[in-house]
């Protein structure tokens, strides 16, 4: 196969095509099959281009006012509606869904869904004739190309500006270097409405439209001042690094906020276990205080109730031993009554008497006094006091 040289003419219709030389190589029907040596791209370096909440990639990645990044399934599944689910920033539209395309990062899902392809083992087929592998990847026509497909390609495509790759050379790229590639290649558009979705290639910037013209809007575009747009883009990405290095200041003072605050809370949280532990002690000691209160006062009782048992029971003895006599008494006279001699009277008669007189004058126990004990009030009074 002869070696193929692509000279790209530099015919843009606007102009302002450069010329591009694709060397496809003397090896172009054999695009290598080896390992890529570059070492392998870490999952995590590319972590940041998914949904911010299910970390998966999506199509539709909606780009907040608060610059965070979610795909349009979780911000119509999000709760509450109308606020950012990372940071609360409040959603001003109406639906909760914001209108921001996160073009960058759906953009670089597609171009590392490229670069996964240019690394499968065998290398990717043609994307026009599917059979063939691809020797090529044209980023205009964002496809692989296959030998005969390039050189289809390159006929159909001879007035255009397409910057075709080799396959063999993109595998050789580590991710980075392969998006860092791909960047360089990307055109930008004329933004004129008359324009639109015409691939008509800007490189012109009017500092007055603050648009990207190509070379014939910015003829007509008379009296405006106008600027490279490779100079306008990096002045925008100059104004981002600098606003973003001074906020980087101010996040340095926000983070010490954010520090004292921590310790404001810890502080809050400490003091409160603190006083958690102080009332815990408290009531202990004051439940060891009650338990000591208790059995003196169970002990007071008790004590009282044995007393008070003792005292009943010899009453209860006495007035018994008072019965018993007096049913003595009134059997005696009784028997005397019926059976006593003159002789028998005469000798017994003063000694009943004076046992009979000696009962009459026995007082009965006062009747028990319903007021509670002594010791009873005391117990109320101290448990009261509790
Ligand atoms: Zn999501
Ligand atoms: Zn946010
Ligand atoms: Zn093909
Ligand atoms: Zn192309
Ligand atoms: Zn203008
Ligand atoms: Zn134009």
């Amino acid at each position: 196969l002869p070696p193929v040289h692509m000279l790209f003419s530099a015919s843009h219709p606007d102009g302002v095509g450069t010329a591009a030389c694709v060397d496809v190589g003397s090896q172009l029907g054999n695009p290598s099959c080896s390992i890529p040596s570059h070492p392998p791209t870490r999952e995590e370096d590319f972590q940041f281009i998914l949904c911010e909440r299910c970390r998966k990639e999506s199509p539709n990645l909606k780009l907040l006012t608060c610059l965070h990044t979610f795909c349009l399934d979780c911000l119509s599944e999000n709760k509450p509606v109308g606020q950012c689910p990372s940071c609360r920033t409040p959603i001003l539209q109406a639906n909760g869904i914001p209108d921001m395309d996160n073009l960058l990062f759906t953009n670089l899902q597609a171009r590392l869904g490229i670069y996964k392809k240019l690394s499968e083992s065998g290398g990717p087929s043609c994307s026009r004739c599917q059979g063939e592998v691809a020797a090529v990847w044209c980023s205009e026509c964002e496809e692989f190309l296959c030998t005969k497909c390039f050189q289809d390609h390159q006929w159909f495509f001879k007035k255009r500006n397409h910057e075709a790759k080799k396959v063999e050379e993109l595998r050789a790229d580590s991710a980075h270097q392969f998006l860092e590639d791909t960047k360089k290649s990307c055109n930008l558009f004329c933004s004129n409405p008359i324009h639109a979705n015409q691939g008509h290639i800007s490189s012109i910037y009017c500092r007055t439209c603050r648009k990207a013209l190509c070379c014939s809007c910015a003829l007509l575009d008379t009296h405006h001042a106008f600027c490279d747009i490779s100079s306008e883009t990096q002045r925008r990405q100059e104004e981002l690094g600098t606003i973003s290095q001074e906020l980087k200041q101010k996040r340095g003072g926000l983070e010490a906020t954010y520090a004292g605050l921590q310790d404001e809370a810890a502080r809050l949280e400490r003091a409160q276990r603190e006083m958690r532990e102080l009332i815990q002690q408290r009531v202990e000691e004051l439940g060891g205080l009650i338990r000591r209160e208790e059995e003196e006062l169970v002990g007071l009782v008790e004590a009282g109730q044995e007393q008070g048992r003792r005292e009943l029971a010899r009453e209860l003895e006495r007035v018994e031993g008072m019965l018993r006599r007096m049913e003595a008494g009134e059997r005696l006279v009784e028997k005397m009554k019926l059976y006593a001699t003159e002789q028998e009277v005469m000798d017994m008669q003063p000694f009943i008497k004076d046992s009979l007189e000696e009962l009459q004058q026995m007082q009965p126990p006062v009747a028990r006094d319903q007021t509670q004990p002594e010791d009873l009030t005391e117990c109320r009074r101290r448990l009261q006091a509790l």
